[in-house]
């Protein structure tokens, strides 16, 4: 089929690859350019932490994480970057005044999914084996299932790989006005494609009722000195903090 989708951001990109992958032909619409960093997909901090969500989300983002983290190894197979992603779980810990909360935290997760028994709980003579550079902390829980993907790498990678692909053509800085069934406007035109996608993310805004983003800012730091080999979440009252770490002892 000859398929248009309109916004080729993160999930555009996974949609495309797969597609691709069916045979199909592709016609890609974005309004930044494709090394541009517009994406949220450029800024996301890869984790794929389907239990460090759950307390907020509801059972089906978290069965759809678990799919995801199965897929993800073979979709950067597919772009030879294979090493973009790392399973060996994350941590969590808290300060020693919020582990009260931490230990509340993880009782709800055990209380909505039976895949949250497996968390360990770790005092500081594991956690020091775990991770060394967190040797201060004396209580932390380890979630084997967990792992990130370096979405900075996949966006790069993947651009060169659609746009160099025979089955694709990718209309760069061209901004979709609607996206309809079977057809996609642009610049006053109307395109008609077997099928459509719409993934422009945020960008759907106007077409979709109560479409809401992830809130979020994410600090790159060089930290040459800190060694943190899994992304580690410190459960705070009030923020979300999460350490993701980069090659180049860089972490975000
Ligand atoms: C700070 C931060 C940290 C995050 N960390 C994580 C994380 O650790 N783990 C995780 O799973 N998720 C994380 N996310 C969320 C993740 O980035 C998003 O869920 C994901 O990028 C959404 O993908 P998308 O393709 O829907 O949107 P995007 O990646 O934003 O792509 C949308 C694309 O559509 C294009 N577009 C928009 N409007 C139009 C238009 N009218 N015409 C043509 N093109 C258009 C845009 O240019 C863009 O390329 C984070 C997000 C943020 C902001």
């Amino acid at each position: 089929m000859h398929i248009g989708i309109a916004g080729v951001g993160l999930v555009g990109r996974v949609l495309a690859l797969n597609l691709l992958q069916k045979g199909h032909t592709l016609t890609l619409f974005d309004v930044d350019k494709a090394y541009g960093d517009t994406a949220a997909g450029m800024t996301a901090a890869g984790m794929l932490a389907l239990f460090a969500e759950l307390e907020s989300a509801e059972s089906s983002i978290f069965n759809a994480g678990k799919r995801s983290i199965e897929l993800w190894p073979s979709l950067l197979g597919q772009l030879d970057i294979s090493d973009a992603c790392q399973l060996k779980g994350s941590i969590i810990t808290a300060h020693p005044q919020d582990l009260t909360e931490l230990d509340h935290f993880i009782g709800t997760l055990k209380s909505k999914v039976e895949e949250a028994s497996s968390i360990e709980v770790l005092g500081k003579e594991e956690i020091s084996a775990l991770e060394p550079d967190l040797y201060q902390h004396s209580k932390a829980f380890y979630i084997p299932h967990e792992g990130q993907v370096d979405a900075q790498r996949f966006m790069k990678v993947s651009s060169d790989y659609l746009l160099n692909h025979s089955n694709v053509t990718w209309h760069e800085e061209k901004k979709v006005d609607k996206v309809s069934s079977g057809s996609i406007m642009f610049e006053g035109k109307r395109e008609v494609y077997d099928w459509v996608f719409d993934t422009r993310g945020l960008g759907a805004n106007d077409e979709i009722e109560n479409l809401r983003g992830v809130r979020g800012e994410v600090i790159w730091l060089d930290a040459p000195e800190v060694n943190i080999s899994r992304p580690t979440r410190m459960l705070h009252p009030r923020y979300k903090i999460y350490i993701v770490p980069r090659p180049n002892n860089r972490t975000s």
